[in-house]
Formats: C-alpha cells, sequence, structure tokens
C-alpha cells in the first residue's frame, strides 16, 4: 500500500490524570475520507489538536507525507500542507468572499501581502479564486464582505480558503455545523469529490453525513480507538454499538 499521507503513530495527551488521547495510531490515505467518531469527551477535539499542532503530544508522532511534523507550530504545519477549515481567524472580516479566496491563492503562490494592490487587479488570481468559491457554492456571494456571509456561508468560505491553500490533507471539524439540510447535501457532495485532490480527517456530529461521507470511520471511547472499518462494519461491531449507539447488550 502507499505511504498514508497522514500518520499518526502512538500519539498520547494526558491532562493531569486524565489520558485524553491514549496511544492512538491511525493513518489517512490517498483518496478517502476518515472520520472520527465518539460520544461527548471521548477525546477528538484533542486528538485534532494534536494533529494541526495547537496541542503538543506526551508521546508519539505525526508524520505528513513522509515527513516527521511532530514539533513543528500550527503556522509551519499549514505551510507543509495541512489544511484545516475550522481556524475561524483565517477570514478576514471586512474582505469580500472573493478576496478572503484571493489572498490565500497568493499566499501560496509566495507573494507577501504588500503586493495586495497590484494583486487586486491579477486577473488570473481572480477568476482562481471565482473558480474555488463557485466549487464550494460561494459564486454567488464573491463580493460579499466575511462578516455579512451566514454562519453556515463562512463555514464554506473557510473552506474555500483551506482549498486555495492546495494542501496534502484537510483536517476538518464539524464542517456541517449550522450549514443546514441544503448546505448538508451540497458540502456532502463536494468533500466527496475534493477528497480525491486532498484526503480528509473529519469529526462531525451529524452521524447521517458521516455514515454517508466516510470510506473509513474510527471510534474514540475514552481517548482509545475502539475500532477501526468500513461504515458498514463499524454500524455491525457489537462493540460499537453497544458503547457508542447506546444499544443494549445482551
Ligand atoms: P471530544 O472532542 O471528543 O468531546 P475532547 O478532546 O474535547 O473530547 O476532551 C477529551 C477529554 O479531555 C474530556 O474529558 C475533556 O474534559 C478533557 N480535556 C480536554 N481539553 C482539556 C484541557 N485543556 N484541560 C483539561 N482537560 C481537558
Ligand atoms: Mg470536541
Amino acid at each position: 500500500m502507499a505511504d498514508p499521507v497522514l500518520d499518526l503513530r502512538g500519539l498520547s495527551k494526558s491532562f493531569g490524570a486524565l489520558k485524553a488521547t491514549d496511544d492512538v495510531t491511525l493513518t489517512l490515505q490517498r483518496g478517502e475520507i476518515h472520520a472520527l467518531i465518539g460520544p461527548n469527551g471521548a477525546g477528538k477535539s484533542t486528538l485534532m489538536g494534536l494533529v494541526s499542532g495547537k496541542i503538543a503530544p506526551d508521546a508519539g508522532q505525526v508524520w505528513l507525507d513522509s515527513a516527521d511534523i511532530t514539533t513543528l507550530s500550527v503556522a509551519r504545519r499549514a505551510k507543509a500542507g495541512l489544511g484545516r477549515s475550522f481556524q475561524v481567524s483565517s477570514l478576514i472580516p471586512d474582505y469580500s468572499a472573493l478576496r478572503n479566496v484571493m489572498l490565500a491563492l497568493q499566499a501560496r503562490q509566495g507573494h507577501s501581502y504588500r503586493f495586495l494592490r497590484p494583486v487586486n487587479r491579477d486577473t488570473p488570481l481572480r477568476d482562481g479564486a471565482r473558480a474555488i468559491l463557485a466549487r464550494v457554492g460561494l459564486g454567488s456571494r464573491a463580493s460579499v464582505e466575511a462578516a455579512m456571509l451566514s454562519h453556515g456561508e463562512r463555514r464554506l468560505l473557510e473552506i474555500a480558503v483551506a482549498l486555495a491553500m492546495d494542501p496534502k490533507c484537510f483536517l476538518l471539524d464539524e464542517p456541517m455545523a449550522g450549514l443546514g439540510s441544503e448546505g448538508t447535501t451540497r458540502l456532502v457532495s463536494f468533500l466527496h469529490v475534493v477528497k480525491h485532490e486532498a484526503p480528509i480527517l473529519l469529526i462531525e456530529h451529524d452521524m447521517d453525513a458521516v455514515f454517508r461521507l466516510a470510506d473509513r470511520i474510527s471510534v474514540l471511547v475514552y481517548g482509545r480507538i475502539i475500532a477501526t472499518g468500513a461504515p458498514a462494519d463499524i454500524r455491525a461491531n457489537p462493540q460499537v454499538r453497544a458503547v457508542y449507539l447506546g444499544e443494549e447488550t445482551a
């Protein structure tokens, strides 16, 4: 099998006596959506924090595209190709949706912000940004300031900004939150396409969306992965049903 894009090896993290992440090993392979599910407090956000660099592990490593990024800062990891969409601060509120995406495209091309004025008249950059906005379904909202977008539209714009950075993989923490059913349906079909460009590690509470979207699901309970498999296997796993889906066992 090809090397995984993202490779989490034996990650552990305690808060005092509490093991929030307990020896977690998982991979994100090319072309896949790998969803993390688990009850509240299972350690999903902590694990995402370990991957994004917000939290330092007590043990274990994070490898991206065969490079050990465990000690890199959040910003260096982003530069190394870790795309995240739950970074509201990545949006500039009084810039239009289009300009937010243009900035991200420009950053990827390595220009500095002081060249923004000429870049503003840069037609290829503008066209590239428009194409990305259209892909996330915000084509008609290009000229609207980020601050004036709805909550759901801002989530889509964050994804557009992440996409503009041409990441090696995506970390998406509850991308469906606040989207409504139409927005969720649109995002689900969009993510089905995007995963072929950059695989997606996904935390999502909408179980319908998870089971429609994920190629593999890992179930976290008390910081440990108790099962990893295809959605059908996870659905049928008695241990998962008992501890997570709340079913009675004989
Ligand atoms: P989830 O996202 O699955 O709901 P979290 O990763 O947020 O779970 O939390 C896992 C456990 O770690 C919980 O018991 C939570 O209270 C605890 N926890 C998370 N962050 C901290 C922190 N900064 N300090 C102390 N305990 C924390
Ligand atoms: Mg959480």
